[in-house]
């Protein structure tokens, strides 16, 4: 038996213990290992009665004086116990006649669990106790603290516990879970063996730091978090060396046809953008297929950079597609590009869901055929009908929407079925949610990364305000003053509930109530649940200045540009996310003009709610608020559900554990480069999903 085995292969495992055992994550012996306590009970020594405090959890040994049944709403048992001179109270509301019976005065009891403050005395309820005839100090106590683990329905904690420590002991075996990480890759961490610090993790002594045992700081859950993160840095590197050894088409890009997009843009890139322009063009003339991952907070001009990209490879007579997670953003975008590319004489198209089947057939025809050209559009793009046999780059925007086998789907559009074109498109991954450094060199560690750290020129940062829903006249004054002045607002509605047609319904509502409110103004209604058609429609008309104050949900959340839009309400402000409120609020400022947002709360505000709230008022920059966002939600949440599937750690934790980071891509290097033999093993142990690494 070894730890890799399955945990069936242990006594007194069968089908139903291991299916039940398999919703805590443990499917083979090693779960049980890297599965780890909660918290710990120290049962190996006896406190006096005397030093009790309540709310500690404490083992204590005392003689019976006193056994009462009493009879009120629930039936329950009083054992009244005294020790050197001090009283407490053990009470039971389950018990049975023999237990009762055992419960003898004068007899001594010894008893573990959390200590209370009772009526008279302190108690315990429900202790686990054992009875004895006399004074029986030293018998049987525990020689390390008891762990309490994480159970799940139908595994009981002492079944876990047993579980555990069958394993734990198997440890005595070095090649029952072998020691993969040489001493000198430990970073600057104590040389702890690898069984060391799996015994004091499950069975810690008297004398170790259970509150660093309990919050992952101890060396011992440390030297584990290290192999753990050096693991998923040796997938992340396997996954880019693989998908780089794959040909890619090598785009030599036009400077002719560059400066040409440049004056059709009516503005110049700013600095950053130039930067970034550059850095992707380099990459395109390589034969190896680009993985670059471009940041940019709302508003730096993302799009610019993703079309100067889709120029060179269009003109260099490849398909280029562009995946948009909204219709509305997919629109959006197929306007902006084709009114700056095909004055280039570059063919831009659009694939949405909502286009009727007469009008794509000529379209996915053209794909076919490879023709040459920008394709700009939304999942629909990833369909079986649609082929690009000539695809040579993928552009991913707001990819924190997208899951990662998405972007896969799209890049497997690239080569024709005889393989005569290279098979790997180029790689262009965008994202305005600023990925925290720690999270970056963890989630994105297989990308190069583009920064755009800058936004074009004259924005003001947008000034925010928190009001409560108590002054919301006052935030019709001020959206009637700021659409008199000749701009424009949005007004989001959210809502508590879940349900998209609860939220639309709000919105409805909404709007007419506004419309009547401000019956000077022109009031829109853009929700979800309208057909593409009417949202465009509805989108087109704020665009044009038809419209003065647009009501929308959170469908406005990604991509939509209206410069002339200098104040945003946003509705229960409170009920959303960091990430999603600098996203919304990303929608004004884009012009000229003082920009204002105004966070409509319902009070009264929780803590976090006030956090996030005042994070926003006090920041614009995206970075700032990102790794607030960290602070509050956790990596999985900030980087959307869908990325989490390689972020699920068992030890690590990327905001405890960012110093081990750089110790472990530097170990992930000298790994691959003095053990490779190593790799393989590794993998297996920690990556959750091992096949995936390889693939890209
Ligand atoms: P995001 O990075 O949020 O995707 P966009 O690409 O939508 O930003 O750009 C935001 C707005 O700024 C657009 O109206 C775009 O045309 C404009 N823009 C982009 N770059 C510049 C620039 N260098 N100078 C002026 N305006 C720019
Ligand atoms: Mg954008």
């Amino acid at each position: 038996m070894n730890a890799g085995d399955s945990v069936t292969r242990m006594r007194g495992v069968g089908a139903g213990v291991a299916a039940r055992l398999e919703k805590l994550g443990i499917r083979r012996i090693q779960d049980l290992l890297l599965h780890r306590p909660n918290r710990y009970e120290d049962r190996t020594r006896l406190w006096p009665l005397a030093a009790l405090r309540p709310g500690s959890r404490a083992l204590v040994l005392a003689q019976i004086d006193h056994v009462e049944l009493r009879y009120g709403r629930r039936r329950s048992l009083i054992v009244s116990v005294s020790d050197a001179g001090s009283r407490m109270t053990l009470r039971f509301f389950h018990f049975s006649d023999t237990q009762m019976q055992r419960m003898q005065t004068g007899a001594w009891i010894r008893a573990f669990g959390e200590v209370r403050a009772g009526p008279t005395s302190l108690e315990i309820v429900h202790p686990d106790y054992q009875v004895f005839d006399r004074r029986a100090e030293g018998e049987q106590l525990e020689p390390s603290l008891t762990p309490v683990y994480p159970v799940t329905k139908g595994v009981t904690q002492n079944r876990v516990r047993n579980l555990a420590r069958a394993a734990v002991a198997e440890l005595e075996r070095p090649e029952f879970f072998p020691e993969l990480l040489p001493g000198a890759l430990l970073g600057g961490l104590p040389g702890i063996a690898l069984a060391e610090a799996l015994r004091t993790i499950h069975h810690p002594g008297p004398d170790d730091d259970l509150a660093a045992l309990t919050e992952g700081r101890h060396p011992a859950v440390q030297r584990l978090a290290l192999e753990e993160l050096l693991a998923q840095q040796l997938g992340l590197r396997l996954r880019r060396n693989r998908a780089q050894a794959a040909p890619a088409p090598a785009i030599n890009p036009d400077s002719g046809l560059l400066a040409g997009f440049i004056r059709a843009l009516g503005f110049e890139p700013t600095t950053a953008q130039h930067r970034v322009i550059d850095e992707i063009l380099g990459d395109l003339r390589h034969d190896s297929p680009m993985l670059r991952l471009v940041q940019g907070d709302v508003g730096s001009g993302k799009t610019v950079v993703a079309a100067a990209a889709a120029a060179a490879c269009v003109a260099a007579g490849y398909q280029a597609a562009f995946m948009a997670p909204t219709e509305l953003l997919a629109e959006q975008h197929h306007r902006n590009l084709a009114q700056w590319l095909e004055p280039l004489g570059l063919r831009v198209r659009l694939l949405t869901g909502s286009l009727k089947t007469r009008e794509r057939a000529p379209e996915l025809e053209a794909l076919g055929r490879g023709e040459a050209g920008l394709v700009v559009g939304t999942h629909a793009l990833f369909q079986k009908q649609v082929s690009l046999p000539r695809l040579g780059l993928t552009i991913i925007d707001e990819q924190h929407r997208f899951g990662v086998h998405q972007r896969l789907a799209l890049r497997d559009k690239a080569g024709d079925s005889a393989g005569a074109i290279p098979a790997m498109p180029h790689q262009l991954i965008m994202t305005a949610t600023p990925i925290p450094r720690t999270l970056a060199m963890s989630a994105y560690a297989d990308l190069d990364t583009s920064v755009i750290d800058e936004l074009p020129p004259g924005r003001q940062p947008v000034t925010t305000v928190a009001i409560s829903n108590a002054r919301r006249a006052q935030v019709l004054e001020r959206v009637a003053a700021a659409c008199q002045a000749g701009r424009q607002a949005y007004w989001v509605c959210t809502l508590i509930e879940e349900s998209e047609a609860l939220q639309c319904q709000a919105a409805e509502v909404t709007a007419e109530m506004l419309a009547t409110e401000l019956s000077g103004l022109q009031v829109g209604l853009v929700h979800g649940r309208m057909d593409a058609r009417a949202k465009t429609r509805g989108l087109t008309a704020f665009r044009d200045g038809r419209i003065d104050l647009l009501v929308a949900t959170t469908v406005i959340e990604v991509g939509v540009d209206v410069p002339n839009a200098s104040l945003m309400v946003i509705e229960n402000a409170e009920r959303l996310g960091l990430a999603q409120l600098h996203q919304l609020r990303g929608r004004v400022g884009r012009g000229a003009e003082q920009s204002h947002c105004v966070l409509l709360f319902q009070p009264p505000l929780g803590e976090v709610a006030r956090a996030r709230l005042e994070a926003l008022r006090q920041s614009n920059d995206g970075f700032e608020i990102a790794r607030r966002d960290l602070e509050l939600r956790g990596p999985g949440e900030v980087l959307g559900t869908r990325q989490t599937g390689a972020m699920e750690f068992r030890v690590a934790d990327l905001v405890r554990d960012a110093d081990l980071l750089g110790a472990a891509q530097s170990g992930a290097d000298r790994l691959l480069a003095e053990h490779p033999d190593r790799v393989d093993p590794l993998l297996d142990r920690w990556v959750h999903d091992a096949q995936r690494y390889a693939d890209v």
